[in-house]
């Protein structure tokens, strides 16, 4: 048997056990649980084969009691030093995947104080939150096939833009390349066609939350959004954390939101408080430019679920819906960089250098703390992207394809 050690300080204590996938050397990959820095594989652990699988589908699929029981198993055999030996890896020597199968992908708007600073920045002069802002979660249907996992590289995307006073849009790499930083809800027991979901059944069907980073291109989305909301200005890549942070350990970290008014309609209203003090860090080319606190959101998870299947709309295993940009009332808690820089007008200092969107080769790093039910703080680990140079794209006419660097 081997012995897990913990310390104290480990934001991946026992009443944080996130899950993920690893793989190691050429073997498949396979459902895993973190303590401190080893990495737990859960078919061997606990000798079930939902776990024997590339993903979190089966066993998110498996409902609330069951993760209720693996999460208490978990714990006690890692307490009593029953981890088997081969069961163990440490986290440096394995590869982290995408945790699971993503269904649908729904992005949600639900930051007042980010929804407000977009509204003064792409409509100038007009209120800037929409009339139906404060009565509904507005959200947006993205695309589920290009969520990635932290570490994936993010290729510049190229697209139509119509720069100010251009008279017509040109086609290529996008100038205004951006990040937002957001949380993501894991959907784990589907609900059926007909059936809304209500806000009190939220932890009867989310299974835990990751970190996303929902990448956008600034100059792209803003010629395309009207009338019908973002398209390839944000479907060309998403990216999460590889630990799923299970809602069980949230629990420390459940607050009232900051308050509604108005009232929400009454399929919106909650029974139970779900919003979350959750602290998150972006760091730029490894320096902290912001801290965004969720706190600060207007719309709970569960809100975001009731509505999302208010129209009877079912839910899947493995569907995913995340907040939207997450940013505060100052500054330095906002979560997009078109909101630190005030559209590219007030520069941010990194590195020594200002700087207003992304540059091939930077990177960013979002990172999350909550409190958790021990006293410490428990941690979402990491969601990490570099830009890479656009790649070729294609051209109207004979010649075929001609690269971005010609
Ligand atoms: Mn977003």
């Amino acid at each position: 048997m081997a012995e897990i050690s913990v310390p104290e300080s480990s934001p991946f204590g026992l009443d944080n056990l996130p899950y993920g996938v690893y793989s190691a050397g050429a073997a498949a990959p396979r459902v895993c649980v973190r303590a401190g820095d080893a990495v737990i594989d859960l078919a061997e652990l606990l000798g079930d084969d939902v776990f024997a699988a590339p993903s979190l589908n089966p066993f998110m699929a498996a409902g609330p009691r069951r993760w209720a029981w693996a999460r208490g198993r978990i714990g006690e055999l890692i307490a009593a030093g029953e981890v088997p030996e081969e069961a163990v890896w440490d986290v440096a020597a394995v590869t982290m995947r995408l945790p699971f199968e993503v269904a649908d992908y729904v992005d949600f708007y639900a930051s007042e104080h980010h929804a407000s600073n977009l509204g003064r920045l792409l409509r100038p002069g007009a209120e800037p939150l929409m009339p139906n802002w404060k009565h509904l979660p507005a959200g947006y249907h993205g695309r589920a096939g290009t969520v990635v996992v932290s570490g994936t590289g993010i290729t510049r995307p190229c697209g139509q833009r119509r720069g100010a006073g251009e008279p017509a849009p040109s086609f290529g790499p996008s100038a205004r390349l951006d990040i937002e930083a957001e949380l993501g809800f894991v959907v784990g027991v589907p609900s059926p066609l007909g059936a809304p979901v209500p806000t009190g059944a939220f932890a009867e069907h989310v299974f835990g939350a990751v970190l996303v980073n929902d990448w956008s291109a600034r100059d792209i989305q803003a010629w395309e959004y009207a009338p019908l909301g973002p398209h390839l200005g944000k479907s060309f890549a998403t990216s999460v954390s590889p630990w799923v942070v299970p809602l069980a350990a949230l629990e420390a970290a459940r607050v009232p939101l900051p308050g509604q008014d108005p009232p929400p309609l009454p399929y919106l209203r909650e029974t139970s408080d779900w919003g979350l003090d959750i602290d998150l860090v972006v760091e730029w080319n490894g320096e902290v430019v912001s801290r965004p606190p969720y706190a600060s959101m207007y719309w709970s998870p569960a809100q975001m679920l009731a509505h999302l299947t208010a129209n009877g709309a079912s839910l899947r295993t493995g569907d995913l819906f995340a907040s939207g940009t997450i940013s505060g009332p100052s500054r330095g808690e906002r979560g997009a960089f078109i909101e630190l820089t005030w559209g590219g007008a007030e520069p941010v200092t990194v590195k020594g250098s200002a700087r207003t969107f992304l540059e091939d080769g930077d990177e960013v790093v979002i990172s999350a703390t909550a409190p958790g039910s021990g006293g410490g703080r428990i941690g979402f680990g990491e969601v990490r992207g570099t830009i890479r140079p656009a790649a070729g794209w294609p051209m109207a006419g004979a010649r075929g394809r001609k690269m971005a660097s010609e």
